[in-house]
């Protein structure tokens, strides 16, 4: 299993990566692994110390050397660059619907992180419209969806198509999917280890998609799909600029912008927090100019 990123460091990645996609360079390669500074570092240490004989050297010296150590950690990254953003199979491929079949393939009877091993019946990867202007991004599968096999399908996939309707849409016409696609046992959160073997597949989706705009559902979405580790209250009643991390997007689509709101399942344990949520609606609404049907507005 590939090494785990820090959030920070791969949105650093992410943000080279974007950098390089803007000024049009796409394909990287592999360079060939070299041989450990470190251990070039210990190698050299012998003969250089006794070279020296004064204290104050030995301790440059050994500062020399921890840093050179330290300096073994970027060609780590280096390496995970090359991993986020190898080629895959659905680049070039300009119909959606096919483009997401073969994200789907790809994924396989998908054994990537532990949760493939905790209970799931099935992979729960995405429905909707693949051409749709706004994407609702939640956690991850609860039983239901487990059991249909789509992304909110149970008492809080309810609530989300209520608020949809609200929205003067219908389901649809958006698409649904999740950070993990396989259900956490006992509905706990996705641990990071396994959002982040997950969530590249998620990044594919909303590249091929492309929608104007990505409403996060709950803390876990946004924290992932943003990388910020913030409370709620600060996520939320703003936008975000994003494109999907560690892959080849289509050079005309500007990005995605991103509200946070709650999680329907939040909302059904406490619905005071309902009149939030729908303000945070509104705001998408307005950026994607639709008017809210009469009902609604009332
Ligand atoms: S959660 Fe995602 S990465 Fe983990 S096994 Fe399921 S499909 Fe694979």
């Amino acid at each position: 299993m590939p090494p785990t990123l820090d959030p920070e460091l791969r949105r650093a990645l992410a943000e080279r990566v974007r950098y390089c996609q803007e000024m049009g360079i796409y394909d990287f390669y592999r360079r060939e692994p070299r041989p450990s500074q470190s251990a070039a570092a210990v190698e050299l240490a012998p003969e250089s110390l006794t070279s020296t004989s004064s204290s104050a050297s030995q301790s440059e010296l050994r500062e020399e050397m921890a840093a050179r150590k330290s300096a073994d950690v970027p060609a780590i990254a280096e390496e995970n660059i090359f991993e986020i953003i190898a080629p895959k199979p659905e680049y070039g491929v300009a119909d959606p619907v096919a483009a997401l079949k073969l994200i789907r393939e790809d994924l396989g009877d998908c054994t990537r992180c532990k949760l493939h091993k905790q209970g799931r019946k099935q992979i729960v990867f995405g429905v909707g419209n693949p051409r749709s202007e706004l994407m609702f991004v939640g956690e991850g599968p609860g039983a239901d969806e487990d059991a249909q096999g789509e992304p909110f399908v149970g008492r809080a996939g309810q609530l989300l198509n209520n608020m949809i309707k609200a929205m003067g849409l219908r389901r649809e016409e958006v698409y649904i999917a999740n950070i993990v696609k396989c259900r956490p046992p006992g509905n706990r959160q996705p641990e990071r280890d396994e959002c982040e073997t997950c969530s590249p597949f998620l990044m594919r989706q909303i590249a091929v998609v492309k929608p104007k705009v990505i409403v996060a559902l709950g803390a876990t979405a946004a924290k992932n799909l943003l990388a910020i580790n913030a409370p709620m209250t600060e996520l939320r009643g703003r936008w975000y600029d994003f494109k999907p991390a560690g892959v080849r997007s289509d050079p005309s689509w500007p990005g995605a912008r991103l509200a946070v709101t709650y999680h329907p399942a939040f909302l059904l344990r406490d619905p005071r927090q309902k009149g939030e949520a729908w303000k945070d609606l509104q705001m998408v609404m307005k950026y994607l100019g639709i008017e809210p049907p009469k009902k609604a507005a009332e």
